[in-house]
């Protein structure tokens, strides 16, 4: 059984902006948000580099976070732990 540890209140991250540098608001879970669709995701890491979304497969709960000092969206996978 694996849990999103900010899901489950076990730990937050802090998360900078990539345009400004100000810390992030973790929004929750993207799809809390957006239902089963997702249009796009801005992440630039290299889970998603070919724009799939594997969060039931390699254990990973998307969030999603809010800069609220430029309006920047981020959908980011979170690692869930056993
Ligand atoms: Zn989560
Ligand atoms: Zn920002």
């Amino acid at each position: 059984m694996y849990a999103c540890p900010l899901c489950n209140g076990l730990k937050s991250i802090n998360l900078n902006c990539p345009n400004c540098q100000q810390v992030m608001d973790n929004q929750g879970r993207t799809v809390d948000f957006m239902g089963d669709y997702i249009p796009y995701l801005e992440y630039e890491g290299t889970k998603l580099i070919d724009g799939e979304l594997n969060s039931t497969q390699d254990h990973t709960c998307l969030h999603l976070f809010y800069c609220t000092s430029c309006n920047q969206q981020l959908n980011v996978p979170i690692q869930e732990i056993r």
